[in-house]
């Protein structure tokens, strides 16, 4: 059966990441969480005060680029890959508010877009690579085998990483991350370069009452599919 790329793209905590992990476990693909690469560029910003009171400092942004250094190392103990700043794990700090918070604008940044596009490209180059992010199915692979966009009503995705976020045992509250995905989706879909829009040939599929396991069954059987083509 012939190796394909799956890119999955959507709106702010949709369960892109859930539906690409258990793809690519399926298949033994190889997962990559696009999203948690402009995370790890935005922690490096506030640790380098490039931002400060939420001012991105771009030139000083700019200099420091080539000196970051993202990388994915699977964690056999958790069973699942973790993202990795110039050789530290920053899995956790980069899914905090803080870090939501500026990712998007961090985002809007041409010259950051491009090194990681290069980056994702490399990464997909073998295929056999599940991809989840915005640009996926449009910029980074646009001849994608499988391009799936994802989306639900937005009440039921602030719930869904409002639990999520409670179960870790961080302290947040629910209108502020309702606002953060309100933000951040409408940030994302309208910057000029590579805005969040559903390829003209991905498959939508919006989760709003759909369970994760009837989800997933479902774009397997797509997967199977394109592979077998
Ligand atoms: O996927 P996640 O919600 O972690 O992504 C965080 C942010 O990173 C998004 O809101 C978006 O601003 C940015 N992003 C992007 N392009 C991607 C993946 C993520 O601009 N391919």
């Amino acid at each position: 059966m012939k190796k394909i790329i799956i890119a999955i793209d959507g709106h702010a905590s949709c369960g892109k990441s859930t539906l690409a992990k258990d793809l690519a476990r399926k298949l033994k693909y190889r997962y990559i969480d696009t999203g948690a690469m402009y995370r790890a560029v935005t922690l490096f910003a506030l640790q380098n005060n490039i931002i400060i009171n939420n001012e991105i400092n771009k030139n000083k942004l700019f200099d420091f680029i080539e000196k970051i250094k993202i990388d994915f190392k699977y964690n056999l103990e958790l069973d699942k890959s973790e993202t990795f700043l110039n050789n530290i794990n920053v899995e956790n700090k980069i899914r905090g508010m803080e870090v939501s918070n500026l990712v998007s604008p961090i985002s809007i940044i041409g010259f950051v877009r491009e090194k990681l596009v290069l980056l994702q490209q490399e990464m997909g180059k073998n295929k056999a690579i599940v991809m989840d992010g915005r640009d996926i199915g449009t910029v980074v692979f646009p001849d994608a085998e499988l391009k799936i966009f994802l989306t639900a009503g937005v009440e039921v995705r602030a719930k869904r990483r409002f639990d999520e976020l409670t179960k870790k045992g961080d302290n947040v509250n629910f209108d502020e991350i309702l606002l953060n995905l309100t933000t951040r989706d409408k940030i994302d879909s309208t910057r000029k370069i590579a805005p969040l829009k559903k390829a003209e040939n991905a498959i939508l599929i919006d989760n709003s009452n759909i369970g994760i396991k009837q989800q997933f069954e479902k774009v397997l059987e797509l997967c199977k599919e394109k592979k077998k083509n």
